[in-house]
C-alpha cells in the first residue's frame, strides 16, 4: 500500500495504532485504532480501520440500551448448543445474524436479546420454540 501524504500538511503519514477514546451517551471505551497518522494531528482511516471503532461503538450502544454484548451472545448460544446458523433460524434474524451479532457488526434486537436472557436462565425452554 502506498504511504499517503497528509491532506493537511502534505508530510508522509505513518501507519500506527493509537489509543482513542470512544463515547456513547454515558459510556466510554478506549480502543487501539489503526490508521495513518501525521505529526500534525491529522489521521486517515480506511474501512477496515473503522471496523475496529464501529464494533467498539456497538458494544457501548448495547450497554446504553441494555442489550446483550457480543461475548455474552456467543456464551449463551453455545450454552444452548446452537450453531450460529441454527440460532438465527429459530431465534430470528436469519442464517447470518448471529455471526454479525457476535462479531459486533450488528446490534442484536431487544426481542432477541431478551429471549436469549430468558433461555440462559432456563435452557429447557428452548424445546418450546425448536421445530418439532
Ligand atoms: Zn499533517
Amino acid at each position: 500500500m502506498d504511504i499517503p501524504s497528509c491532506p493537511e500538511c502534505e508530510k508522509q503519514m505513518e501507519r500506527q495504532t493509537r489509543s482513542t477514546e470512544l463515547r456513547y451517551e454515558k459510556f466510554t471505551a478506549t480502543i487501539e485504532l489503526p490508521g495513518w497518522y501525521c505529526a500534525c494531528g491529522e489521521s486517515l482511516h480506511d474501512g477496515r480501520d473503522m471496523t475496529v471503532s464501529d464494533r467498539a461503538l456497538n458494544i457501548l450502544k448495547a450497554r446504553a440500551n441494555d442489550l446483550l454484548e457480543p461475548e455474552y451472545i456467543t456464551q449463551i448460544r453455545k450454552r444452548l448448543k446452537l450453531s450460529q446458523r441454527k440460532a438465527g433460524e429459530i431465534l430470528g434474524g436469519g442464517p447470518n445474524a448471529f455471526h454479525k451479532y457476535e462479531k459486533g457488526d450488528v446490534l442484536v434486537s431487544k426481542a432477541v436479546s431478551n429471549l436469549l436472557r430468558v433461555l440462559n436462565e432456563n435452557p429447557k425452554m428452548l424445546s418450546v420454540i425448536l421445530p418439532h
